[in-house]
């Protein structure tokens, strides 16, 4: 089999992780192009406009739609010119791999990791954000100190055939290092969360952190009292948007 040397990639910078148990946490991020889904529903991505009940649009559908298909060695070039990626990874920053969905290459992942072992003698803190419909493989596990997953919900305008994939969660929950973030515009999603996740065993309580809806600073400051009541009452971790509270509506920061 001919060996993988590359991978497509949409953006990358150093920032903070904003979000999660690492929240606060100093990172590159590298966002892999292409996603399996169109939170805001099927067309959204053409004219802006919501579809199928969705209440709210993926904030990286322009980002991860365009990318570049890079082979290993022009990438770490333009990484460690641009953001001196190898030193710092070295000194413990995390490095954030997301997307899109990044588990569409997860084979190109795992092939820059052995690149990234064999040529540098680097095996970084790996965080993998996804949407939790893709099983991750061995090689790729193994490497992954933390899976952030993100099930949506159908405020998102996806179909549930699309966006639950039960066995895939299972093994998820099962997974010592993952957490499910769920992102919150309503009381009623909080139900949602319970009836499709909880009730129905899929997703343990302890494993989930939930995350006030919110694109700029005056929507953050309202929905973090309603998330946080939710969070008080059925005892469940919360998170707050630090990028939105820092950069408000910036994005690749
Ligand atoms: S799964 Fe994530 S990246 Fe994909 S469309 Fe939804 S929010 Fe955007």
């Amino acid at each position: 089999m001919k060996k993988i040397q590359k991978i497509a990639v949409s953006e990358y910078f150093y920032s903070l992780q904003g979000e999660g148990k690492t929240m606060g946490i100093p990172a590159i991020f590298l966002r892999l192009t292409g996603c399996n889904l169109m939170c805001g529903g099927q067309g959204v991505e053409k004219d802006g406009k919501m579809r199928a009940g969705a209440t709210w649009i993926c904030d990286t559908i322009e980002v991860w739609m365009k990318g570049k298909t890079l082979d290993f060695e022009t990438l770490l070039q333009q990484l460690n010119d641009e953001i001196d990626f190898v030193n710092r990874l070295k000194n413990g920053v995390h490095l954030v791999i997301t997307g899109g969905e990044p588990l569409l290459q997860q084979d190109r992942i795992i092939a820059l990791l052995e690149y990234l072992e064999a040529v540098y003698q680097l095996r970084p803190i790996i965080e993998v954000e996804t949407n939790a419909t893709f099983l991750p493989k061995e090689a790729l596990d193994k490497r992954v100190h933390y899976w952030n997953t993100s099930p949506k919900l159908s405020n998102s305008g996806m179909a549930e055939a699309q966006r639950i994939q039960p066995q895939i969660l299972h093994w998820f929950n099962q997974n010592p290092n993952t957490m499910f973030k769920f992102v919150l515009a309503s009381v009623a999603d909080f139900e949602e969360i319970q009836q499709d996740f909880l009730n129905t065993l899929l997703i343990d309580k302890s494993k989930i952190v939930l995350m006030p809806a919110a694109d700029s600073i005056e929507q953050l400051l309202e929905r973090n009292k309603l998330v946080a009541d939710i969070c008080i009452e059925h005892q469940i971790r919360m998170c707050t948007r630090m990028h939105v509270e820092i950069w408000n509506k910036l994005t690749g920061v």
